[in-house]
């Protein structure tokens, strides 16, 4: 009998290769019909046995094309009309408008075996790509998602090219990217100094084995590349980037190259080998045989494989493994656009390998770390924007703000949420320009224009200041950790209430001080602060986030007044006179803000061991303190939960004066820090268990940049669930500040009519 259905579906399916896969799909199980993108997503009909469509049915999920994502799929009975053939039909032009963009991905594999064939007339060639590969995000210009509204809008396509765009057989059938050696986009190299030299590959390659500094273009930025192996070249690239101290990504060719310098059980291969290609950090072989300048102080590499063609030729050169560090100097954005590139970047690299191909929105590489048996995204880029978060209610639409460090901008349509790519620190100008261009990118591509802006409560975020003068929007202020707590609620789809341990630097509280070791108890609409560490003081106030030694002075006179201990620490930290104005600040809360801050106290911990006084990047105490563990130690310090009319006390004053003791009894840093770290984990425990028994919520979420930590958060998770609590932790979304506005948006949405 012969029957007809429709299938519409919602997802990433346009820009994908879907309708040249269905029509494969369709034409092997000999039906007739048609496929049409339209503005969810894209409509099937198909006519044929019963069996037929069945077989139709699994094969649309189980042979997704590699890009493709389906979020739902409706199937709706139709009587058959007797058609003859099966057809793609034309999208009315409206149509892919709503429809969502893929993120920039790697290079296929269909596409790497062409690249290698001598036969093949895209053989080396670095920009060859097909429908299931290649720039999107970073090279769309509007939408909908077509050659023209892209980067590759001048460069028409040769005869071969067109022919195979046009072809719904082959597998660059509108693959908009399209290109070819005839009518693509060609490599250049140039020296610092403006010379164009010639062979632009083979010269690159001499280049990087002759330890010099290549700028090179990739997809969503520039990297700057130094052999890895290259001592001299990368004590030379740390120089001339400013940048002492933090750890430097590396690439490598393949898995068994990852293997060669870094331990990876399957999980972590998994990710490194998977289609986003991000950039995961690893424990380090001991025999790496690489520079040991790449990640001082440092158990780990950040390590990716090559995701472009590019990558992929320059690596079929041999070299264990290249530094692929963003190209910029210290703390500004990575560089994308070559004018820009050559300006900024003259000092710093010898050499620009470049391409005529531009890039429109810059994208950096994502950075993912296995924890707690699943892959947390630590800052969520490319590969993975602008792909969505499935909210679990319709809502207005919204456009969150994000805080100030690493931040992201969120934008919602109906019940999907989209976050941007990671734009930086808005204390810098660059980022904020990016932070603009990124909101206008959105509403384009998602063709909204929100009415209601959310932001953070800090009075003097860029972010806030930026929502501040919006016109004819709704404006809602959200506060830090309530965000953090909802953001992670939101992309693990739950609505209940639940309590969120909330750890990081700072955010501002609703009583005007600074936030970061926080016990909530709430959902979407509202929260309640039920407890948080002892607030310590900052003296000097920001100073105090840069210099761990500050926080440990305030730690001490918080712990012993006048009385201090006779630790190394305040000999040798501080000059006297430092000393004693610090002292001052304490002792009359001159310029010394208090903070409840979890980011703080493992500063004050560092500092204490003297492990680290001042840091050259946000974290690095707190991170250092993490890498000193020693994963033998069971024992534990204990914090004091004192009960008062505004909530619970975590009072870290205890587990300062046994650290002070432990360090004057020289126990190993080791010891410390993991006494420290599974003190906390047992006042997360010993905390919630009392907010079960008093309000009956057994949901506990961590978030907050202090979860980036992999032995607190697993630690913490193993305890919570022995003590019978179901815990959320993120995933997709960075527990960092690059996933708060995803909070952000969802606690806006749900104050102006969110609906299920
Ligand atoms: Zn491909
Ligand atoms: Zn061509
Ligand atoms: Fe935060």
């Amino acid at each position: 009998m012969i029957i007809r259905k429709q299938f519409i579906i919602c997802g990433t399916v346009q820009g994908v290769g879907f309708r040249p896969f269905v029509y494969r799909i369709a034409s092997a199980h000999a039906l007739t019909g048609w496929v049409l993108n339209d503005s969810h997503g894209v409509t099937i009909e198909v006519e044929g046995r019963t069996e037929q469509i069945e077989a139709f049915a699994v094969a649309l999920v189980d042979e997704l094309p590699p890009l493709a994502r389906i979020d739902r799929c409706d199937v709706i009975e139709q009587a058959a009309t007797g058609e003859t053939r099966f057809t793609i039909r034309a999208s009315e032009d409206a149509a892919a408008r709503t429809a969502e963009i893929s993120p920039d991905t790697f290079v296929c594999a269909d596409c790497l075996h062409e690249l290698f064939n001598p036969a093949d007339r895209r053989y080396y060639y670095p920009f060859i790509n097909c429908t299931n590969c290649g720039p999107r995000f970073s090279i769309v210009t509007g939408v909908p998602y077509d050659r023209g509204l892209t980067t590759m809008r001048d460069f028409p396509l040769c005869p071969a090219c067109r022919s195979e765009y046009e072809d719904p057989a082959s597998r660059r059938f509108h693959a908009q990217p399209n290109a070819c050696p005839v009518c693509g986009p060609q490599l250049r190299l140039h020296s610092a100094a403006g010379a164009e030299l010639a062979e632009p590959l083979t010269t690159t390659i001499e280049l990087l084995r002759a330890g010099k500094i290549v700028a090179i273009k990739g997809l969503g930025g520039y990297h700057l590349a130094v052999d890895a192996a290259n001592d001299m070249a990368v004590a030379e690239l740390r120089r001339r980037k400013t940048r002492d101290q933090k750890p430097l990504a590396l690439m490598v060719a393949d898995l068994s190259a990852a293997h060669a310098i870094a331990r990876l059980d399957t999980a972590e291969e998994k990710l490194l080998g998977g289609v986003e290609r991000p950039i995961v950090l690893l424990a380090q072989r001991a025999d790496h045989g690489l520079s040991s300048l790449l990640a001082p102080r440092n158990n780990t590499f950040g390590l990716m494989l090559p995701y472009t063609p590019l990558h992929h030729v320059l690596f079929a050169a041999g070299f264990k493994a290249l530094v692929m560090t963003s190209a910029n100097l210290s703390d500004e954005p990575m560089a994308y656009r070559d004018a820009e590139a050559r300006a900024r970047l003259g000092s710093v690299a010898d050499f620009f390998l470049s391409h005529n191909r531009d890039i429109h929105t810059r994208v950096d590489d994502s950075i993912v770390r296995i924890m707690a048996g699943r892959a947390l995204l630590l800052r969520r880029s490319r590969g993975y924007v602008p792909r969505s978060v499935v909210l679990a209610q319709r809502q207005p639409s919204v456009l969150a703000l994000g805080a100030e460090l690493k931040n992201t901008i969120c934008l919602t349509r109906g019940d999907a949420a989209y976050l941007s790519q990671h734009l930086g620190d808005l204390a810098n100008a660059a980022a904020c320009d990016g932070f603009e261009q990124a909101i206008a990118a959105f509403k384009t591509l998602l063709a909204v224009e929100p009415a209601i802006v959310a932001h953070d409560l800090h009075p003097d975020y860029y972010s806030t200041r930026f929502a501040e003068q919006l016109d004819g929007v709704e404006r809602i202020a959200v506060q830090h950790h309530h965000a953090h707590l909802v953001s992670c609620m939101a992309e693990n789809g739950v609505t209940a209430p639940t309590m969120g341990i909330v750890c990081d630097g700072l955010g501002y509280g609703s009583d005007g001080t600074l936030w970061g070791g926080e016990l909530l108890l709430g959902d979407c609409r509202d929260f309640r602060r039920l407890g948080y560490l002892r607030p310590l003081a900052m003296p000097g106030g920001d100073a105090a986030s840069r210099e761990p030694r500050r926080m440990a002075l305030s730690a001490l006179v918080a712990a012993y007044g006048d009385d201090l201990p006779d630790l190394p620490l305040l000999g040798s930290a501080f000059s006297g006179g430092e000393l004693k104005l610090l002292l001052q600040m304490l002792a009359q809360g001159i310029n010394a803000p208090l903070t409840s801050s979890c980011g703080r106290l493992f500063d004050a911990v560092a500092g204490l061991i003297g492990l680290r006084q001042v840091v050259s990047y946000e974290g690095q105490a707190a991170l250092e303190l993490e890498q000193a563990i020693n994963d033998a130690e069971n024992e534990s310090y204990s914090f004091a939960i004192i009960t008062t009319e505004s909530g619970m006390i975590f009072d870290s004053l205890p587990v300062i004066r046994a650290v002070v003791s432990d360090v004057l009894a020289s126990t190993p840093a080791g010891t410390i820090s993991a006494r420290f770290h599974n003190g906390l984990a047992e006042l997360f425990v010993a905390a919630c268990v009392r907010v079960r028994e008093a309000q009956g919520v057994n949901g506990v979420a961590l978030s907050g940049g202090v979860f980036q930590n992999r032995y607190l958060t697993e630690r913490a998770v193993v305890l919570l669930e022995a003590a019978g609590f179901e815990v959320l932790t993120h995933a997709l979304v960075p527990p960092n500040d690059g996933g708060l506005a995803l909070g952000q948006a969802v606690i806006a949405g749900a104050a102006r009519g969110a609906s299920a």
